[in-house]
């Protein structure tokens, strides 16, 4: 099974807005592109809405029919781990290794002798094609990479004997993902993760690196974006090498865990893997959630009321909601609105302070930020939530049709 050069990764927490999402796709698709969807949910996001890994076979398959997409496309388990994938294994043909909890994680000394021994051709200056400058590989820099990355990659090889077991080798795409963290992986970092990878018998297709900068949910990249261009670029190079050099599958390409709508730096991996002809896949996950609040504000009446009662529940239990994502949103309380304040908003203030248009006076990205990580208030509320998701669905599948056709795909195409 092979993943396809461009795919994107659309969560829906929800499960209802499948047709809406592949819609956008095909939209893209239709200027020349094969883009396959990939509908990935973590377990911590069946956890908090109560959904089973099975709904999101059913979701995508029915959007499939539903528009009789003739594409590939795939289900993610998303960020799972050995104590976890278990129920993903039947619906799920594409397995997130999130080993980030193994980084750092003591390796036999033998072992680390034995990968240093063996990446002996490359030390010295190393030249990568496409880098500016050779890079310096040093006895000590692999020993150090080796005690970060060894037991995180021998955990990969670990859930990916269990999943070949499972399902059988070549019917499952594999990913590892160690974006997690705080501290981001270098294109030097990355290239021996990747040989790690390889030797253990990994067959990933899609690697998931941390880069620089903060990539908070749902709104614009913070770090240098020149720098971020440089590091990408270096990545997309480091993977071609590796791909030559250590045999890993050629389909082998970079997967952006976006937290959505990282704007500024989605024309820089535009043209870096169109300048290399290269592949991508982003997942964009969460944003979909948010469009769903936003079709709420906009259909008005019970619509706008409960838009209104996920902000007001979110507000009161900021602290709770907050906690799981604490590395992953920067809000300002000062800058959240009171909830008296938005209970007199009309549809288009609500929807225009939570919709990210950059530089438009009401957009607000802290109440966008907290209304993000507050999709457990809408879980609470059942069937009242997905009862007026039903009820308005034309206006809601429209604000996420338009969501990720218009300023995701476009984007991050040149549409
Ligand atoms: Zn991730």
């Amino acid at each position: 099974m092979k993943l396809g050069k461009f795919s994107i990764g659309t969560g829906d927490r929800f499960s209802h807005q499948g047709v809406a999402q592949l819609r956008a796709i095909v939209k893209a698709n239709q200027s020349g592109l094969d883009i396959s969807p990939v509908w990935n949910k973590s377990n911590r996001e069946h956890i908090y809405v109560h959904s089973q890994p099975t709904d999101v076979r059913i979701e995508a398959d029915a959007a499939v029919k539903a528009l009789g997409f003739k594409g590939k496309y795939f289900v993610d388990a998303d960020h799972i781990n050995l104590g976890n994938v278990a129920p993903f294994v039947e619906t799920a043909d594409f397995f997130t290794l999130d080993v980030a909890s193994f980084i750092g994680k003591e390796s036999k000394p033998e072992d680390i002798t034995a990968f240093v021994a063996s990446c002996e051709k490359y030390i010295g200056k190393l030249e990568i094609p496409g880098f500016e400058q050779p890079i310096v590989v040093t006895v000590d820099l692999l020993k150090k990479i080796a005690a970060d990355f060894l037991a995180a990659t021998e955990q990969a090889s670990e859930i990916y004997k269990y999943l070949k077991a499972a399902k059988g080798e070549g019917n499952f795409i594999t990913e590892v993902s160690m974006d997690e963290v705080e501290k981001p992986q270098t294109p030097i970092v990355l290239l021996f993760i990747l040989k790690m990878l390889a030797d253990k018998g990994v067959p990933a297709q899609t690697i998931a690196p941390k880069f620089t900068g903060r990539f908070n949910k749902g709104v614009d990249y913070t770090g240098n974006v020149d720098q971020f261009a440089k590091e990408f670029e270096e990545d997309v190079l480091v993977i071609d090498y590796a791909v030559k050099e250590f045999g890993l599958p050629e389909e082998l390409k970079l997967s952006i865990h976006s937290g959505s709508d990282k704007f500024s730096i989605y024309p820089v991996m535009a043209h870096v893997i169109k300048k290399y002809n290269k592949g991508l896949h982003v997942k964009t996950a969460g944003t979909t959630w948010l469009e769903e609040v936003i079709g709420l504000a906009v259909a008005g009446g019970e619509g706008l009321v409960a838009a209104k009662y996920i902000y007001a529940h979110s507000l009161g239990r900021k602290d709770e909601l907050c906690a799981p994502y604490a590395d992953v949103i920067d809000i300002d309380d000062s800058k959240l609105p009171s909830v008296e304040e938005v209970n007199t908003w009309s549809s288009e203030k609500y929807a225009n302070t939570l919709r990210h248009i950059p530089g438009h006076p009401d957009y607000n990205p802290n109440f966008r930020q907290l209304v993000h990580v507050a999709y457990k208030v809408a879980a609470e509320m059942g069937a009242n939530y997905t009862n007026l998701l039903e009820k308005y669905s034309d206006v809601i599948g429209n604000c996420v049709e338009e969501n990720i056709y218009e300023r995701h795909l476009k984007r991050l195409f040149n549409l």
